[in-house]
């Protein structure tokens, strides 16, 4: 089995119009940010390098692994927080 048919065995409640992650100020990624590691480091793609530079961000199916929020030290561009409770990721063990 693959990693990508593991993580599709996990199941994610989506909290509809409370991102748990939100980038601060997007012109940074866009104007500032050479190197926009967050849209390689993922692991579930949610952060997304479009053409004209600028990136996007979708937070269904974050696995809360935090890297995002790590890698993003230069800018602090990442506001970060758990999902509210009963919402996010739920894990399928086994
Ligand atoms: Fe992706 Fe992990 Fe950040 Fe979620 S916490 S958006 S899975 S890097």
């Amino acid at each position: 089995v693959n990693v990508e048919e593991k993580l599709f065995q996990n199941r994610y409640k989506v909290d509809h119009g409370r991102p748990h992650i939100k980038i601060r100020q997007p012109d940074l990624c866009r104007n500032e940010c050479k190197s926009q590691s967050c849209t390689y480091v993922c692991p579930a793609s949610c952060y997304k390098a479009e053409g004209n530079g600028a990136v996007t961000l979708i937070t269904d199916g974050c696995l809360e692994c935090g890297s995002c929020r790590i890698i993003c030290t230069e800018l602090s561009n990442v506001e970060w927080e758990y999902p509210r409770g009963g919402h996010g990721i739920l894990f399928k063990f086994g």
